[in-house]
């Protein structure tokens, strides 16, 4: 299942964890957990936190980690994104085998828990409003005032708590509190809320059973401790949160105290991650859905032609820290050119055709040329492709008149077909606008896998038999932002007007090699010369074979700056 070729790199929670289990903690089990809310796709910074938690499970003797779902916002999720998850967990191939959870599995316990802070007294249903309890809290320099319902006695509280639950009041009518300290330097401690009351709302796990809801405060302790969490790993925004989750652990009767430790949210230039954002681009059309392959979600990447060995590389390598900071599309760009570049068989496909006659090839004549799947890798083998008379070539591989830098076919010039022959540019056929629409030329017969004897050939440009060609749609992507941080730039009212408004290119005529026809939804292939490429898993079919570029060949935004310094 996993990339063992992929050593795991520590870092400091396999450290924090280490040194756990050297003093026998935990009785030296080590069991993780994956808690997304199912309120949208997941995306690349969600697989960063799947590699942390699934990888310490795997590379632990006896680690575990659960799935388990985060769903006490009832409003917001739904089974399309549950199930979503569970796909996308297991394409990064990851398995929680048994352990699949979710948190609404414990309503009935943690409404239990609820009732033991009301008896202890350290819990209370309060009747402000939500916008009274915010100006109650006070801020970070002045201190929050506690509410006049406070003080209500055990009984009181109970019966209120009760009566919540069976639905006698209305949303926003009370909800109940945790009674800590309202003078806390710590906001998160003045007073949280624990529950909200909420009706009409169908949950997808408990149907209408419930209508009042558990705050993620109160939920996520209790849920770890219930599953016998060792260690709960979340992003850098919950720290302040931590002092209310061991709260929460030690004024209940539960028997397990699970350690959070929270590391950095992964953030990627050029887009954006939160999925309240990703939401809205699916939702206002900005893209065709969330699995758009511009989108950094794990199905948009999938689609793009990303493999899940080169997400999980992209995780080990850009590592586990407590610093902030925005990682380079070109270092997940390189993951997957790596990955591809070792893996994907190479083809032919021209996407700006432009049609070349041999003249002195017979017409109706047909060879089988033979071509390795791969330059590096004969286990990978050979295919068979179709040399005739006509050919199509790129449009950018020929040019009438160029410098010497020029290494592809120019008037009068020769080049050499990547596995076939040399061919001499005789004839530039142009249209009434001058445009270049076809080439006459001539081959040598004695170059197949020879150079010419005295001349010096030194381009290779691709090519397709224009009688076995397949027409083609090929869609290229850029940048989804042309900002490197679209979401923090506040001199503009909202993100999306920082959308890139050329991110996707379509070739409708694109002619690939007839070995292509029978490619399946998702294959991954080389185009020589011109990057890789995967078959659109949703929208191509047998009468229209439509591929995504997933990269360039190269780092093309290095090369850009680097044509801008010259
Ligand atoms: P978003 O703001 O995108 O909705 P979230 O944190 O609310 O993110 P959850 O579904 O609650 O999303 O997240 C599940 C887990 O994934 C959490 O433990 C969370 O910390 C982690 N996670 C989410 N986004 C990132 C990220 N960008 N980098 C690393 N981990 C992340
Ligand atoms: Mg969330």
């Amino acid at each position: 299942m996993n990339d063992k070729t992929t050593p795991a790199t520590t870092n400091f929670i396999r450290q924090i964890i280490d040194a756990d289990l050297s003093v026998g903690k935990n009785d030296s089990r080590v069991h993780t957990r994956f808690p997304p809310e199912p309120n949208g796709f997941l995306h690349i910074g969600h697989a960063k936190s799947i590699c942390l938690n699934f990888g310490i499970a795997r590379d632990y003797p006896g680690g575990l980690c659960n799935l388990r779902f985060d769903d006490t916002n009832p409003h917001k999720e739904n089974v399309e994104f549950v199930d979503s998850i569970q796909a996308d967990v297991r394409w990064l191939g990851f398995d929680w085998g048994e352990r699949l959870f979710y948190a609404s599995d414990y309503f009935a316990d943690l409404y239990g828990f609820a009732v033991e802070l009301v008896k202890a007294g350290k819990a209370y249903v309060c009747d402000l409003t939500a916008d009274e309890i915010r100006e109650h809290r006070g801020t970070l320099t002045e201190p929050g005032r506690e509410s006049p319902y406070r003080n209500r006695t055990v009984d009181e509280n109970l019966d209120l708590l009760e009566r919540m639950k069976s639905g006698e009041f209305e949303d926003g009518a009370r909800v109940l509190r945790a009674k800590i300290d309202m003078a806390s330097p710590n906001m998160n401690m003045r007073d949280p809320t624990l529950y909200r009351i909420r009706h009409g709302v169908i949950h997808h796990q408990t149907g209408e059973e419930w209508c009042m809801y558990p705050m993620y405060d109160f939920t996520h302790p209790i849920s770890d401790a219930l599953e016998g969490i060792t260690h709960s790993l979340c992003t850098l925004e919950f720290e302040d949160h931590r002092p209310l989750y061991d709260w929460v652990l030690d004024n209940i009767s539960i028997g397990c105290h699970p350690r959070q430790i929270e590391f950095s949210r992964l953030n990627l230039q050029y887009t954006v991650m939160s999925k309240r954002k990703l939401t809205q681009l699916v939702d206002d059309g900005y893209v065709s859905d969330w699995d758009d392959p511009r989108m950094p979600t794990i199905a948009g990447l999938r689609r793009r032609g990303y493999t899940p060995a080169s997400i999980r590389t992209f995780a080990d390598r850009i590592g586990i820290t407590k610093s902030d900071n925005s990682i380079e599309m070109g270092v997940l760009e390189a993951c997957v050119r790596e990955d591809l570049d070792t893996h994907a068989p190479r083809r032919m496909g021209v996407l700006h055709p432009l049609k070349l006659v041999i003249e002195n090839y017979p017409d109706g004549q047909e060879e089988a040329l033979s071509a390795m799947n791969h330059p590096k890798d004969e286990s990978m083998g050979s295919r068979s492709i179709p040399f005739t008379r006509e050919i199509f070539i790129d449009q950018a591989d020929f040019r009438e008149t160029a410098n010497k830098k020029f290494k592809r076919l120019v008037s009068g010039g020769e080049v050499r077909l990547r596995n076939a022959y040399v061919i001499k540019c005789e004839q530039v056929i142009k249209d009434a606008n001058g445009e270049v629409i076809e080439l006459r030329c001539s081959y040598d017969p004695d170059t197949l896998g020879t150079n010419p004897e005295g001349r010096k050939v030194r381009g290779v440009i691709h090519w397709v038999s224009a009688r076995h060609g397949v027409k083609a749609e090929v869609r290229l992507y850029d940048r989804l932002f042309s900002h490197p941080a679209p979401d923090s730039d506040k001199t503009v009212s909202s993100f999306t007007e920082h959308l890139n408004p050329d991110s996707l290119h379509t070739l409708t005529h694109a002619i690939v090699e007839p070995s292509l026809a029978a490619a399946g939804a998702g294959d991954r292939f080389q185009y020589e010369r011109e990057g890789y490429f995967c078959v659109d898993s949703k929208e191509s079919s047998s009468e229209r074979l439509v591929f995504n570029r997933t990269v360039t060949l190269r780092d093309s935004w290095a090369k850009i700056e680097q044509q801008a310094s010259k």
